[in-house]
């Protein structure tokens, strides 16, 4: 299984009753450390957000800077537009690590690792900070592509509406570790264990147009760190 980095039996309660773990208690983490590895790994959020009786869940890319999540999209991307406005966002990151096969249907199971934060997010207007928070975007997704990628022009930042989502009020939960059957069911003849599963690349395919020959490093060598 993956390390969780920073796990430690001492680490803080959750900061907010809303992120306190209360199913299975025990996966539940608050330490910074394992929230940013997760964090860190992942780069596909599943931003939540209700207004009225509706509420939306999408996916979309995210970058980290510190203690904040950075989501970019046009100016008329509707989730964006809503949550500068103070609606409540929640930010959910999952990384599946295996799939735990028990005796029994019951007990099967996912290894995962996942983080979810809860804040208000606010529109970045200082035009340093956004081209910063787009290139950390760039950066997270795949890193070392901004030295190469010409940067945004002034009216491509202007079609670009830039979010600042901290992590302050976050959790993560992680399950790791084989299946947990029930005592009578272990001589059962069906197969039990784990399949780990990993995020993996494919060989890169060059556009017909590209002038430059050979994919770079980062792109042959891609890899989310796990
Ligand atoms: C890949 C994957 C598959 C899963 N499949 C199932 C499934 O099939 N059935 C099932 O019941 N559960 C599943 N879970 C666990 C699920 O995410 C919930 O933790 C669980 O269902 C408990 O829900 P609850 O509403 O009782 O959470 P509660 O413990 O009441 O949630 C309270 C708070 O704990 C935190 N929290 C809860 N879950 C998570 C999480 N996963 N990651 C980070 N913080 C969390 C949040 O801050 C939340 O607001 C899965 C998780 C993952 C990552």
């Amino acid at each position: 299984m993956k390390a969780v980095a920073g796990t430690s039996a001492t680490e803080p309660g959750a900061l907010s009753d809303r992120v306190r773990v209360r199913r299975q208690p025990a996966r539940g983490h608050y330490d910074r450390a394992v929230v940013e590895a997760i964090l860190d790994e992942g780069f596909v959020c599943h931003l939540g957000f209700s207004v009225g009786d509706t509420t939306w869940v999408l996916p979309t890319a995210y970058g980290r800077d510190g203690d904040v999540l950075y989501l970019h999209g046009a100016p008329a991307n509707h989730a964006l537009a809503t949550l500068q406005q103070g609606v409540t966002a929640c930010a959910t990151v999952t990384l599946v690590d295996g799939l735990v096969l028990a005796r029994s249907a019951f007990h099967h199971s996912i290894n995962y690792r996942s983080v979810v934060v809860f804040g208000q997010a606010s529109l970045v207007t200082d035009v340093e900070e956004k081209r910063r928070a787009l290139e950390v975007v760039l950066e997270h997704i795949v890193p070392g592509r901004s030295i190469d990628a010409r940067p945004p022009t002034d009216g491509e930042l202007r079609k670009t509406s830039v979010l600042r989502l901290p992590i302050s009020e976050s959790s993560a939960k992680v399950r790791t570790g084989g299946p947990v059957d029930d005592l009578e069911d272990l001589g059962l003849p069906v197969w039990a264990g784990q399949l780990p599963l990993v995020t993996g690349s494919g060989a890169p395919v060059a556009e017909p147009s590209t002038v430059v020959e050979h994919p770079p490093a980062y792109v042959t060598t891609y890899r989310r760190v796990g």
